[in-house]
């Protein structure tokens, strides 16, 4: 519910790694890094599934 159509910084909580990701991603979000799933879609947003560090409105 709280990340449909935003933006949120969130990091990997595997490497540390912080990255911008879009809140109702429709494809798998990894990490860049190390390529830790960050985010999945379900139903049209995205369930995070690391550290969200902070909401971008
Ligand atoms: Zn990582």
């Amino acid at each position: 519910m709280a990340t449909k159509s935003k933006f949120l910084r969130v990091k990997c909580t595997d490497c540390g790694n912080e990255q911008v990701i879009f809140g109702s991603a429709s494809t798998v979000v990894r990490c860049v890094v190390c390529s830790r799933t960050l985010a999945e879609p379900t139903g049209g947003k995205a369930e995070v599934k690391t550290q969200i560090i902070e909401v971008i409105e």
